[in-house]
Order: C-alpha cells, then structure tokens, then sequence
C-alpha cells in the first residue's frame, strides 16, 4: 500500500532558505477573504513601526475594504484574524515525484507523459481531476478545458459538490439555469428573513451583523430561524422552529399548499408550469388549520413494514400546529420574504427536493423577481460559484452550458457544443457527463480511474467514509496532488506533489453568493517555488500537446477567454454572461471593482443590485418557471437478503440507541483548518474537537460533561468490501448542551489526522448521496455514543510542533492546538496519571537533549495525583506538563498565552502553584478583545438579562461582533435552567 512519509524531507535546507525568504510585494493591496461564500473585502497595507502586525513574519495589517460591496469594511473574527495565518509553517516548497525533490520541468513533463498514456492505454475515462472552491476561477476554467475539451472526459469535480451542489440542481430544475437571483442588498430590504439549514450567525457572519444592523433600524423586520438546534443565530429570531432533521420538505410543502388555501396564489399573474402537480404533492403535508380538526394522512412507514396513521406535516417535523401557523401567516402575510438556505438543507438524501420546495413557495406566491424577496442559497466556499460559472461540476459542460438531457433541445445542445469545441479548437470535446464526487473516488476504488489529479482539497477528510478514500488513494497507480501544505491527510498517498500558490501569493477572480466577481491579489513573494494552478495546469496541457490552446501571458488572458466564452451564441438564452470583459487588457484587470453578473457586451456596466426574473422570463427554453412535484415521504430503504441483514444486524448492537449524527462548523475554524488553524485567537474557542450531547441523554448514558466518550458508525448496508472493515469509532470530549435536542448529536468537521488522532469525522458519515445532485447527506448520519473511561488526562504546551500522532504508549486520545509562540497538546491515556506524567516528561527531555541549559521546576503533588513540570531557559518558560485525573482540573482557555509577554508573572507561577485548577476558568469569551468568560457571567449574575446590557456592562461582542450570538446562547440555557 502506497503511504509516503512526508517527514522524511529530501531537502537541500541551504537551498530552501535561499527560495523562502519572505517579501512583503505592495504597500497597500485591496483583495478578498480566502474563507467563505461571503467573499469580504480586505485591505492590507503595510505595518508602521507604530502599528501591531499580528502576522509572525510580515509587517502587514489587514483591515476590512469599507469600498468593497460584500462587507463595507466589515470582517469576521476570521477575517480579522487573517495576518495571524502568514506563516510558512507545513508550506510545500519543492515539487516532488515519489516524495523525492525534482525539478518543475521534470515533474511537468513526468505528469503530462504519464496522463498521456493512461489515456492512451485506458481511454479518456480513466483520468479525473478532482477540484476544489478554494481555487480561482481562472485556474478552474483551465483545469474543466483540459479535462471536458482536451481529455476529453467529464470526469472532473470538485469539493462543491460536498457544500452546494444540491441547490445547483433544484435552480436548474425550477429556473432552466443554476442561478442564485439574489443580491445582499435584497436581505436587508426583506420585511421577512427565513434562515433554514443555516447557522448564518457562525458560517457567513458578516451577512447574520448586516442582518443584525438592520433589525436595530427596523425592529418590525421579522426573523424566523428553522434549526433542529438552538444555534448563534436565534439571537435575533422572531420564532425559532426546532424542526426535526429532515422535516424541512415537509414544512415547506405545506407552506405551498397553505398559500394554496388562503388565496395567495395568484395563477394568472405566474409564468409557471406544474403547479398542479407541486400543489398535489405539497396537499399530502397540510393541516387544516383554524379549529378544525386535523386531516389524518395515512403513511406508509417502509422502514417499520407497517401502516400508521398520521399528519405527515406534524410527524416530519416535529411542531406543533401553533408554530407551523404562526410561521406560514407570516411568510403569506409579508410581500418581501427572503428565504436563506444552506447546508442543512443541500447536504440530505432529499437536498435537491427541498431547495425545490423552497423555490415552489416564492414562484407561487410571486416572492421572486422582486427587491427584497426571494430564495437565496448562500454558498459555503469563497469559490464555490466561480467553479459553477466554468463548469467544473461532471454534469455540466463548461460556463453554463449543459449536457444534453430530455429537457435540452438536442438541436441547440448540439449547436452550442460543436460552438464550444470551435471555441477551445478541439476535437475530443467530450458529450458525456463525468462522475459525481462519491461515485469518482468509488471509481478509484474499482480501479476503473488510474489517475487522479487533486487539486487544493484534501478528501481523505472531508469526503464521507474516509476509509474507503483513502484505501482507494493507496491503490490508484497516479495520484497527484497540487496542494500548499506539506503534509496532509491526502498527500501521503500522493505520488507526484506540486507546491501551489497561497492566498496573498495567488493572482485572479473569486465570485461570491450574491454573483460577485472579485480580486484576489498578491502581496506576497511565492513561498519556494509555488506557482498558480492556472499556470500548472497550462504547463501540462502544453506538454500533453496542446501549447496552441493553453499559451497565456497572464492570468488576465484566461479571465478574458473565460469571459468571451460566457457570450458564446448567448444572446440571452443563458444568464450566465460576462462578455462584456472579453477584451479586458491586463491593466484593467489589475483596476477590476467587485461587480455582479451578468454582464453582456453591449449594456451598461451595472456594479451592484442585479435581480433576475423581474420580466418573469426564465432560463427553460419556454422561458416559464418550473415548479417541481416533491414529496415528503420517505425513500425507500434499500432492501436486503437474509444474508446481507444478518451481517448489519451483527455488525450493529440492536440494544443501544441510535442517534442522529449532524456536523457542520465551528464559528472560528475553516474547513479542515489548514489556515485558520494557524491563529492561537482562533483555536482558543475551540481546542478540542467535541460533540454536543442533549443534557436527557448524556444523564442515560452516563456520559459527564468534558468526559471523553466514543461514536461508533453503524453499519447500513453489505457489500463484499464492506464485509471486512470494521465499524469506525472516534473518541471525543462531550459537551452537554440543551442546544442539541434528544437523540441528536453534533460534531464540527474541523479535525483530521494532522491535527487529532482519531481523524476526521467523516469517516461516521454513511456515504448516502442525494440521487439528482449526487451530494452526501451529511447532516443525517446514524451513530450510537457511549462513554470512554481513562484514567488520566494530560497538557502537554512545547514551542515546537510534535509530529502527530505522537508516540506514546496508551494515549489514546491526542490533539494539537496552536497556541500564542508553540503548541500545546491535550492528550488521555489509560495509564494512572503518575506513568503518564513519566512518558511526558522523557518526551520532553528526549526533545531537549540538544538543549543543556534547560532547567525544570517539579511542582507535582503524588498524593492527589495532580503532577506538573515546567522547563524553563534562562528563566522563560520552554516547555510544561500537567496531568491529573480529570480534564477539569487542567488549566484551559489561559494555556494558549502561556507564552505570550503579556502573560504575567503571577499566572507564569500558578501553572506550578496549588491554585493551577483556578486557570480552568480563565476562558477567553470575547477573542478580539481578549475579554474572559468570567466578565460575561459577572453580568449575567448582577441580573443584567439583555444582550445589549450584557455588552454594555462587559464591552464583550463590541470588536468583531462575531461573539454577540454566543451572549444570546448563554442567556438561553440560563434561561431554560430557571424555568
Ligand atoms: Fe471572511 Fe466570510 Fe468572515 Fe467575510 S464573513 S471575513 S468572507 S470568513
């Protein structure tokens, strides 16, 4: 089996620093966040010697741009913290073939040679490229060419088909296009915000503060919140639905059929077809309403065999007739409605169906078109429409055009691709779709794909069971990974490594969830000799023999063929056209304003405020909307032999109660914390990976808070693979919180094998698809939990970073966070707290033979079994162990300024003194202002019982804001603890 060992560095060290010697390149550059969909402005300019550059190595201060149109200057504590990540730690120098250094024309002319012959030997299929929405879109448009035009197969897909590509197909479906008609000007004009599937509050918390700035202004402006959990985001919740996961097709199908009931469909005035149809399908959710009594629908429950009588409405999701009115007469009642929608929505088995029943609920009742109405599918990555607009997803060709299906006009498809082919001067332009992300790396698997190329994503984490990808990485004859880190959880099974550019080193355009294109720019020198993925992907088109269609002076070239292809016998049949910047030169590339598509040649620039469909022309070739016939009920499980249950059944223990596995994002961290992982103010909130468990079942369980405890997967299906693996288990720490509710579970997605030693927590996520969009479920996993007994639990804070998993006898649970000037590692064992402490502390000594002048103070009481060391040099702290039996008396939120100057003497002495367990309170609540969780309680107890006097009192939520939702969250458990 193919496992490098990427700690094993072929490095000439003289060489590599004479190439990474940081430079700063501009004074003051305006750019855009390299996190989410929100795609903030930034500014960075030069630090003066006055001013505090967080960044470890470069002088620069990044500020929020107040021009730009996302955010008018406004950042996230993400965003804020930016500087923070700018260092080259784990940063991939050198390309290498079969972990050795070569040189780029080597490994360029060794990966063209040997796509060359894959294709050669095993046909155009055979290859892939596997493409990520954190790449630019210059770089995806020439990664799709090469793949659909040159290849000449549509194997190429990328990691939005994890995040949004659900929506895609519901817009396609409903609008003939993939069209988000939206702008974030139409959020603030809305008399009615709906937030489904989405934890705006900590996922795109720049557009939850527009939001919050704009209730202050109108305190009429309704909010509803439709979340299985209590989140951040309630803060500013009208009503709160705490649907039952999945409920959501149900409670959007009854919407349509109350709208229906109550007159607010008025069919004349639509350019619609298939009302009928969606109406008879949304009939079988609805309650009659208003005193009568409720409509029994009989279901057919497949999974228990039998039939059970029941209001479909009220059984899927969980409320109560009450909440379900009051929801329905507000969106009926209010003209100006946005729905915001996200993840939990997309990542289900019925994603595509309910952005469907969603968008039926605007069409039909005319909330569409209009300002300040509509359904908005808010994306995840900052890329993640730009990949869309090139058409880097397998079902799609290329700028928004598609693959023939029943609904394309095959004599316009054909037309459109044979202009295509003109276009890129091709012959092997492919007709075919290419695989879908799950079933791709299945492809892998069977030995069907011999080559994958991957591109700025790591799917040995982020994909659903981890196993299968990686066992399949390991097999795959070509692996090669363009990626800026040096180490991850997918280059070890990479064969060729090609370093890539950064963000601050990478040039090009980036568009947002509102279709805006902005710039991405440099101010950085090229770590090594990273390069862009346009030019790596240019370079070995080249040598695979297309140099006429892949010669670019710069990356504008591409933007501008990228733009010219957009108007491709266009002439407003698709929405997607930026033909206006077709002829851009290279230094009105370099001038370019955030603007919104489309963007036709011939009109007009307009910067911002673009709607769609005010002319009631849709993008189907009879320019209606459609609305799509959903229904709620339950697919059908898959069936299974005698043999095949019996496997399941002994695979799973049919005893322990089956829980409802959700995960999504932490407010601090992003994806698998490659950059933001970097930031001691980011990692303070969150150190460990944890699930949140409801308070009932933790109680049945056993399960304390902060214990460590175990998920196990459950096996769901048989297959001949599938026999011989073993059902994955993750331990974790629990956090009790009535924010989840019984029989729920929440785990964020952050961690993997670089930073936690049980790895990521995809390997629990079955990986069940939505059939039309081919996205996993991963909101709706099935996990039983218990508790995990050790016997000691250890810090471990060193300056430099310990390769993980570390070598230790019996510690089974290992995690690393970064903090201020070193790491510090949190670590459980079964060993007795005393064997542990002696592992630790020859660890230590092991790592500092080097080092003579090191000196320990021993301050551990046996009797009590609380043990803790500190090493120190000349008086500063070097390194510290501290051990106990339980986690709640190790220090916390403090450990990450440890090393920090401002530190004082005082707290440096209680890491050895009795009072050590004090410092577990000194949590950090407030990270930009550094404000502790003690100040935040203080209020609270003085009987200060508003956000807004909570924030008066304890100046926490007044820098970034992102904080301000987590004051609500507090007040809500308080709050449910009194009543
Ligand atoms: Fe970056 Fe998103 Fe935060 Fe804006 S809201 S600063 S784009 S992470």
């Amino acid at each position: 089996m193919k496992k490098q060992n990427l700690a094993n560095k072929n490095f000439n060290n003289k060489h590599l620093q004479a190439i990474t010697t940081a430079k700063l390149l501009v004074n003051d550059i305006h750019t855009t966040c390299p996190y989410c969909g929100v795609g903030c402005g930034i500014r960075i300019s030069k630090a003066s010697e006055k001013s505090n550059s967080t960044s470890p190595i470069y002088p620069v201060l990044v500020n929020g741009d107040k021009r730009h149109p996302a955010n008018f200057g406004k950042l996230c504590i993400k965003g804020k913290n930016l500087a923070d990540t700018l260092t080259n730690d784990n940063r991939l120098a050198l390309p290498k073939i079969e972990n050795q250094v070569q040189k780029w024309s080597r490994t360029l002319d060794y990966v063209a040679s040997k796509l060359t012959k894959t294709i050669a030997e095993y046909g155009p299929d055979a290859v892939a490229f596997y493409a990520s929405g954190q790449l630019l879109t210059e770089d995806y448009y020439l990664a799709n060419k090469l793949m659909k035009g040159f290849i000449g197969s549509g194997n190429i897909d990328t990691n939005s088909r994890l995040c949004m590509s659900s929506a895609v197909s519901a817009h396609k479906r409903a609008f003939g296009e993939d069209i988000v008609p939206m702008s974030y000007s139409d959020i603030t004009k809305a008399d009615l915000i709906v937030l489904t599937g989405s934890n705006l509050a900590w996922c795109h918390p720049v557009i939850y503060q527009r939001i919050r700035e704009e209730k202050e202004r109108r305190p009429e402006l309704k909010i509803v919140v439709i979340d299985p959990r209590v989140t951040a985001s309630i803060e500013l919740a009208d009503l709160h639905l705490a649907i039952k996961a999945g409920g959501d097709l149900s409670l959007f199908n009854g919407l349509l059929s109350y709208l229906n009931e109550k007159g607010c469909i008025d069919e004349q005035a639509l350019t619609t077809e298939g009302l009928d149809d969606a109406l008879r399908s949304a009939n079988k959710d609805s309650v009659q309403f208003e005193g009568a009594e409720l409509e029994s629908v009989q279901l057919e429950n497949a999974q228990l065999g039998r039939k059970k009588l029941a209001n479909r409405l009220l059984d899927n999701t969980g409320l109560s007739t009450t909440e379900i009115t009051e929801f329905y007469q507000l969106f009926a009642s209010n003209d100006k409605v946005v729905t915001l929608f996200s993840q939990g929505i997309n990542q289900s088995t019925r994603g595509t169906d309910q952005g469907n029943a969603i968008i039926n609920c605007h069409v039909a009742s005319g909330k569409i078109g209009k300002v300040g109405c509509g359904p908005f599918s808010i994306t995840g990555q900052p890329n993640a429409m730009g990949g869309r607009e090139v058409g880097a997803l397998a079902n799609t060709l290329a700028s928004h055009i598609d693959f023939p299906n029943k609904t394309t006009e095959m004599h316009k498809y054909n037309k459109l691709h044979d202009g295509l082919a003109d276009f890129w001067q091709t012959n092997t332009l492919t007709k075919k779709e290419g695989l879908k992300a799950v079933e791709l790396f299945n492809a892998v698997d069977e030995g069907k794909i011999k080559a994958i190329w991957i591109m700025a994503t790591n799917p040995v984490v982020s994909m659903p069971n981890h196993e299968k990808i990686a066992q399949a990485l390991a097999k795959c004859p070509l692996v090669i990974v363009s990626d800026c880190v040096e180490s991850n959880d997918t280059l070890q099974y990479a064969d060729v490594i090609l370093p890539a550019q950064s963000w601050g080193e990478k040039s090009g355009t980036v568009t947002n969830s509102e279709r805006r294109i902005s710039r991405q720019r440099p101010f950085l020198q090229p770590f090594g000799e990273a390069k862009a993925d346009w030019w790596i992907i240019s370079e070995v088109a080249k040598r695979m023999g297309f140099s006429k269609q892949f010669s670019y002076n710069g990356v504008s070239e591409v933007f501008a063929e990228h733009a010219r292809l957009s108007g491709l016998q266009n002439k407003g049949s698709r929405a997607f056209d930026i033909s206006a910047y077709g002829e851009i030169t290279a230094e009105q590339y370099e001038q370019w304003q955030p603007v919104q598509w489309p963007q036709p040649k011939g009109r007009t620039i307009k910067i911002s405020d673009q709607g769609f469909f005010s002319d009631g022309n849709y993008y189907h070739n009879n320019k209606k909307a459609k609305m799509v016939a959903v229904d709620s009920a339950p697919l059908l499980t898959e069936s299974h032999n005698n043999e095949q249950q019996s496997y399941i059944d002994q695979k799973n223990d049919l005893n322990k109660a089956l829980f409802t596995l959700n995960t999504g994002r932490n407010r601090d961290q992003w994806h698998t914390q490659t950059r933001s992982g970097k930031s001691s103010i980011l990692t303070n909130r969150h150190p460990e990976p944890e699930v949140s468990i409801n308070p009932k079942d933790a109680l049945a369980l056993g399960i304390k808070e902060a214990q460590l405890v175990t998920v196990s997967g459950v096996a769901t299906a048989f297959t001949s693979q599938e026999s011989s693996t073993t059902v994955p288990q993750i331990v974790m720490r629990a956090k009790i919180t009535k924010s989840v509710g019984e029989k729920a579970l929440f785990i964020p997605i952050h961690w993997s094998h670089s930073n936690f030693n049980q790895g990521s927590i995809s390997q629990l996520v079955q990986a069940k698809v939505d059939k039309i969009s081919g996205q996993p479920a991963f909101k709706h996993s099935q996990v039983h939990i218990d508790p995990c007994l050790v016997n000691s639990e250890a810090l471990l804070v060193v300056k430099a970073a310990i390769k993980m998993p570390i070598k230790l006898d019996n510690v089974l649970y290992q995690v690393e966070q970064k903090i201020t000037g070193g790491y510090c590692y949190h670590l459980a064992s079964h060993k007795n707290p005393a064997a542990l402490f002696s592992d630790l502390d020859a660890l230590v000594c092991s790592q500092s033979d080097t080092n003579p002048a090191m000196e320990s103070l021993n301050a551990s009481e046996p009797l009590t079994q609380y043990f803790r060391k500190s090493y120190l040099k000349q008086g500063q702290l070097q390194s510290a162990i501290m051990v106990s039996v339980n986690k709640n008396d190790l220090p916390q939120g403090w450990i990450s300024q440890c090393y920090q100057l401002g530190a004082s003497l005082n707290d440096k002495r209680e890491l050895l003194s009795n009072n050590a367990r004090k410092l577990q309170q000194k949590k950090t609540f407030c990270q930009c202002l550094n404000i502790e969780l003690k100040q935040v309680i203080q209020a609270i107890e003085q009987g200060d019982l508003t956000v807004a006097d909570i924030r008066a009192k304890s100046g926490v939520g007044n820098g970034c804001g992102s904080c301000i939702g987590d004051i609500s969250l507090m007040l809500k458990e308080i709050h449910s603890e009194t009543h």
